[in-house]
């Protein structure tokens, strides 16, 4: 699914030099590393502050952390993503309220979203679900309107650019009150290990977690709130700093794979190729729009119309073609959070895309040849 020795070959002189550095520096937590990341990461983002953490599932239990949600608190999140999403929310106490998604951009429905607001919602939790930036134009408004606080999931989504109706753009992630994300490897800005970073414009809650992030503490040894433990590692940080400046051509990269793909699959009638629909500025069927970057293609997803996706997954296993099924259960049927609250008339969408999604190889090393073998053992077992 992902090419990382292919990548680390082209910067591996870059990376091996600068672990050595933090290596000989014993700078080992904490170091220059992690600030010039960090200070680099607030640059490319525009964003005032990056607080850089441990991995993605804590830059997201942090930001909840952050802004005082409380017990009995209820948060709205996707029912087809990940579940660090759903389970921080869980873990801490809140109660998480799963609402379907768009048969489109598989993000969090804007309709459903307002349909599961109480007196008791707090916040709403966007999920920029495969490199696809929610409609975040929405999803603003209808927290101004009932006073929520918006998290913005970015782990799939970094370097991607949101334009706004007005025509303005800002960086995914840097909308909301707080945007997480992740370094797992194969993220589109990923580490060697673990890692992740919140990123917030508001400086008091910048500071906030700055205290949890480190144990609660303000001033060495005085604990003013319960907090974590939750850093990004120097050799970490130092790996980043190399990556961030490749991400626009990563991601550019991704997003000319993305178009081969698309390009493709343009006459099947039972492959459905992913859409860029935001503000459905760029709303044209079964192609991907070349002025916007609202996809950066952390997964390259279709949907496969005729009830074969079972079957191409074993034709592909047997054809040595890598594939994944992101996600193959919904959240809401998931032991850990099924709730009698929900009601499967609500989850249409997400209970038709489990049974229709299929991921193929997508990373920064793909070639036209692969491109051109993969879509021809697609298009062959599906459509003949
Ligand atoms: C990867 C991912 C996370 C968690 O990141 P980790 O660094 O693995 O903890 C959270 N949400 C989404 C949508 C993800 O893809």
């Amino acid at each position: 699914m992902v090419d990382l020795k292919g990548q680390y070959t082209h910067i591996k002189s870059e990376v091996d030099q600068a672990i050595m550095d933090v290596v000989n520096s014993t700078a080992y937590i904490n170091g220059p590393a992690v600030k010039d990341f960090q200070k680099s990461l607030e640059a490319y983002l525009d964003v005032k502050h990056v607080i850089p953490c441990a991995n993605g599932t804590d830059a997201l239990q942090i930001s909840m952390m952050g802004l005082g949600l409380k017990p009995g608190d209820e948060v709205i999140t996707a029912d087809f993503t990940f579940a660090a999403t759903v389970e921080v929310i869980a873990l801490l106490g809140l109660t998480p309220v799963l609402v379907d998604v768009d048969p489109d951009d598989f993000n969090i429905d804007i309709s459903a979203i307002e349909k599961a607001i109480t007196p008791r919602t707090k916040a709403i939790v966007p999920v920029h679900l495969f490199g696809h930036v929610a409609n975040m134009d929405a999803v603003m408004e209808l927290a101004k309107k009932h006073d929520l606080k918006v998290i913005e999931d970015n782990a799939q989504a970094i370097g991607a650019d949101y334009t706004f109706k007005d025509g303005s753009q800002q960086k995914a992630g840097t909308i909301g009150d707080v945007g997480a994300t992740s370094f797992f490897p194969s993220k589109n800005l990923g580490c060697y290990g673990d890692g992740g970073a919140i990123f917030t414009n508001d400086d008091d809650l910048a500071h906030t977690i700055r205290g949890i992030v480190n144990h609660g503490m303000y001033k060495r040894y005085h604990h003013d709130v319960v907090g974590v433990n939750s850093r990004l590692d120097s050799i970490q940080a130092a790996i980043l700093n190399i990556k961030l400046k490749k991400l626009d051509e990563f991601n550019a990269a991704r997003q000319n794979a993305a178009r081969a793909y698309s390009k493709a699959f343009e006459n099947c009638e039972f492959i459905k190729t992913p859409v860029t629909t935001t503000n459905k500025k760029c709303d044209v069927e079964n192609s991907i729009c070349d002025t916007c970057d609202c996809h950066v293609f952390h997964q390259y997803t279709l949907k496969i119309t005729n009830g074969k996706r079972d079957a191409l997954a074993e034709h592909l296993q047997e054809k040595g073609i890598p594939h994944g099924i992101y996600y193959p259960i919904p959240l809401h049927l998931q032991k850990a959070y099924a709730d009698e609250r929900y009601n499967e008339k609500d989850f249409v969408v997400t209970n038709q895309l489990v049974k229709e999604v299929i991921s193929l190889p997508m990373h920064t090393e793909l070639d036209d040849e692969q491109i051109k073998y993969i879509t021809s053992i697609v298009i062959d077992f599906v459509e003949k």
